[in-house]
């Protein structure tokens, strides 16, 4: 109280009605910005009251007038006319004829506080215009999770009130069925670890149908980082992910037609290639030797093919068993030897034998395709370095090659679907762009992860870290 009669917000008064005489504690004057020789008296009270519509606030006082207080709420106009606002009020003392005879109270300048909450109550006005002018969804939730305010794309998309929206499932009832129990899945997991909301799922429109949106929400914290509330939007992508499943189901049926005839002339290459084994004819050989090679090399891309649509789809199923890492090696290095004769592997592996839980022939995938990256991508060195080892309960492996590396920029973007350097690489090296991006899916179904060092001209690295759970062996 001390403090605020110091920094003038606060002043006591006195106000005998009978004698008209008001009294008040010398900050008044500072207060009502008095001048410097005013006299704080009835007199001076009274004259300002007056350039302030004196009926008005007769009126608003009698109308504050309790048995035993009052309590009034104005805007007054200071002797510099400044427009402030005051709470006022105190007790009423009454005479033994129950007639009022003195008002003795407080006045307290709320002017700051009152400009602020008018300021913040423009600000969220304006924002909510701004979200209802929005085509997107927007909406927000309590720090539990319990939605309580959408914009008006909201309402005009699922023929839904606000009373719809929030009684019975409440939301949960525009969510598509299929999506429903991962979506709630989701949306815990946020509100439980505070991370970033990302989810695509299908809303119900008015008319039945029902289209795919791409929903994230963020969490807004007060000054000492507790979760308030959360801030979320809901973007329409019905169309892109329309045109998503039609290029997947192009690419799936374009592939499965594809196997057939291939691996047709792969099974009659295999039979020319037995019945000449020992024919002298060097031409037959080797274009027999290249027609094996490229058909290889078409088989591994309509697996690619194949693989991306069933990642699409959530469907790349992984059998695991245990195998040594070793061996797997050495039986990718004998295939691409074949492949490559001009090519060095450097093998660099543990002498301890590795064993892993994994699925074998995919984990067998990530070696190739990485590898024949590591040749793809050197010009002038031949050399590719494979290591293996043990650490800190993880499998590493690494690849490393001496080619052109990869700038810092898109070291990143390489991991993405169809995505290619772009510049003179991408126009000399043959490729689609999916190797790495089903490389790291494969690696992330193994609850593994990749790692990538590259510089320009130099060459590059990429580190396979992959667990190994074999903990109780090893106390063993
Ligand atoms: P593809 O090789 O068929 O284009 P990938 O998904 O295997 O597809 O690789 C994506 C891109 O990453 C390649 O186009 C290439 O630009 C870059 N890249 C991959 N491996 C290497 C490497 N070892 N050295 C340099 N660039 C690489």
């Amino acid at each position: 109280m001390n403090n605020l009669l110091l920094e003038n917000k606060i002043a006591s008064f006195d106000y005998n009605i009978a004698d008209k005489i008001f009294t008040a504690s010398e900050n008044l004057s500072t207060i009502l910005q008095l001048d410097e020789n005013d006299v704080l008296n009835f007199e001076t009270i009274k004259l300002l009251v007056e350039n302030n519509n004196k009926g008005q606030l007769k009126k608003a006082l009698i109308e504050s007038f309790n048995k035993d207080f009052f309590y009034l709420s104005i805007n007054f106009f200071t002797k510099k006319k400044l427009l402030k606002y005051f709470e006022v009020g105190g007790r009423i003392l009454y005479d033994t004829d129950k007639k009022p005879t003195v008002l003795t109270g407080l006045i307290k300048d709320v002017t700051k506080q009152h400009n602020l909450e008018i300021a913040l109550q423009d600000n969220e006005e304006r924002y909510r215009i701004l979200a209802d002018f929005m085509p997107q969804f927007v909406w927000m939730s309590d720090k539990e999770g319990n939605l309580h305010y959408f914009n008006k794309a909201v309402f005009d998309y699922t023929g839904f009130t606000y009373e719809q929206l929030m009684e019975g499932a409440g939301w949960l009832k525009i969510i598509h069925p299929d999506d429903k129990e991962e979506n709630i899945r989701k949306w815990m997991n946020a509100i439980e670890t505070g991370n970033l909301f990302l989810f695509e799922h299908r809303f119900k429109h008015k008319n039945g149908d029902y289209r795919w949106q791409l929903s994230r929400a963020v969490p807004q914290k007060n000054e000492k980082g507790e979760i308030i509330t959360w801030i979320g939007t809901s973007t329409d992508i019905d169309d892109i992910k329309k045109e998503d499943l039609q290029k997947n189901n192009f690419i799936k049926i374009a592939s499965h037609e594809l196997k057939t005839p291939v691996s047709t002339i792969k099974g009659y290459t295999q039979i020319l290639a037995k019945g000449y084994e020992n024919s002298e004819d060097i031409t037959l050989i080797t274009s027999l030797n290249v027609i094996n090679n490229q058909v290889d090399k078409l088989n591994t891309l309509i697996g690619d093919l194949l693989d991306l649509t069933k990642i699409e789809l959530g469907s790349l199923p992984l059998t695991k068993e245990v195998f040594t890492i070793q061996e797997l090696i050495k039986d990718c290095l004998k295939d691409l030897s074949s492949v490559y004769p001009t090519k060095i592997f450097i093998e660099e592996v543990q002498s301890k034998e590795i064993l892993i839980e994994a699925d074998k022939n995919r984990i067998y995938q990530v070696l190739a395709n990485l590898i024949t990256n590591a040749i793809k991508y050197s010009l002038t060195d031949n050399r590719v370095t494979i290591s293996a080892k043990e650490q800190n309960n993880n499998l590493v492996l690494s690849i490393q090659d001496f080619g052109i590396g990869i700038e810092k920029s898109e070291q990143e973007n390489i991991f993405k679907q169809f995505y290619r350097v772009p510049g003179l690489s991408e126009k000399t090296f043959p490729g689609f762009g999916i190797g790495l991006y089903i490389v790291a899916d494969i690696v992330a179904r193994h609850g593994g992860k990749i790692n990538l060092e590259s510089e320009i001209n130099e060459g590059s690295t990429f580190f396979i870290i992959l667990p190994l759970n074999n903990s109780s062996k090893n106390e063993s």
